[in-house]
């Protein structure tokens, strides 16, 4: 069954290249039914990134099941209010009390001003300053939890994802922090995420360009991450797909994931999806 979805595509208005005016076209020709756009936030800006975005997704004219979300990240609480009262600029990482609570770089105003349909919630980054196998975990973990319990969350993006350190000189993840062997994640973490994806009502995201298809990781892993999505999906998680294109023109990896995906039975009748506007 072809995949007819796409919930996580950047535009030019923050990290990504497209225009979203070419975006409806592209996604019709490639069978793409019902998606959205979801930029970065900006918060040093004050969201001039996703302003932009809606102006030009609303300038797009791309119909009902084109629609307007964003991809907010996890951070400190204390490193969004330096940012706010003007005294850092728009580091995720640096600085402030590695255990201390945790905030999202959008808040419920920005939702309702700028009238975003959707958000994905996304961990970008460790917190945790120590640059090691457990406390990364934990930390990633602490994340993951804070994002699947937010009340402006629809969907958790990328679980796992990881782009700091450790990367072989050939660019690859092969090793730490859990690239070598996903199992270094305890199981407990995986139910207790799961229990609180479902209790709160929030899909997590099938990523096919970064997790699902990503040739960065060994086939092992990769194996062992499309069993963690299919037990997610045995346990009642709701899942989302989504390419997370940064490119341009529009186009996606999904048919190389939807193979992948097919192995472990994840077809697109199990993703999430948003009605048509009316
Ligand atoms: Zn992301
Ligand atoms: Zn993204």
């Amino acid at each position: 069954m072809t995949i007819s979805c796409d919930w996580h595509i950047h535009s030019r208005n923050s990290d990504g290249g497209l225009a979203p005016m070419e975006l409806a076209g592209r996604a019709a020709e490639l069978g793409i039914l019902d998606y959205g756009l979801t930029d970065h936030g900006d918060l040093p800006h004050k969201q001039k990134s996703l302003r932009d975005a809606r102006r030009e997704f609303l300038a797009a004219k791309g119909g009902p099941r084109f629609h307007f979300g964003a991809e907010a990240s996890c951070m400190l609480q204390w490193t969004s209010d330096e940012i706010v009262a003007g005294r850092l600029e728009d580091s995720l990482y640096v600085g402030g009390p590695a255990d201390g609570p945790l905030a999202l770089d959008l808040s419920a105003e920005d939702v309702a001003e700028l009238e975003i349909e959707y958000v994905i919630g996304s961990v970008h980054g460790p917190l945790c300053g120590v640059l090691e196998r457990e406390p990364v975990i934990r930390d990633n973990f602490r994340q993951l939890m804070f994002i699947v319990t937010h009340p402006l969350v629809d969907v958790v993006g990328h679980p796992w994802w990881w782009i700091r350190g450790w990367k072989d000189a050939d660019g690859r993840l092969t090793g730490k922090p859990w690239f070598d062997d996903f199992d270094v994640v305890p199981q407990s973490m995986h139910e207790e995420f799961a229990a609180a994806a479902i209790e709160h009502g929030t899909a997590v995201e099938a990523n096919a360009a970064t997790m699902v298809m990503s040739s960065a990781y060994t086939e092992k892993f990769n194996h062992q991450y499309l069993n963690y999505l299919a037990k997610l999906k045995e346990r009642g998680v709701r899942l989302s797909i989504g390419s997370d294109w940064h490119g341009n023109p529009y186009g996606n990896d999904f048919a190389k994931a939807e193979k992948a995906l097919a192995t472990v039975g994840i077809s697109d009748r199990d993703f999430w999806r948003l009605p048509p506007r009316l």
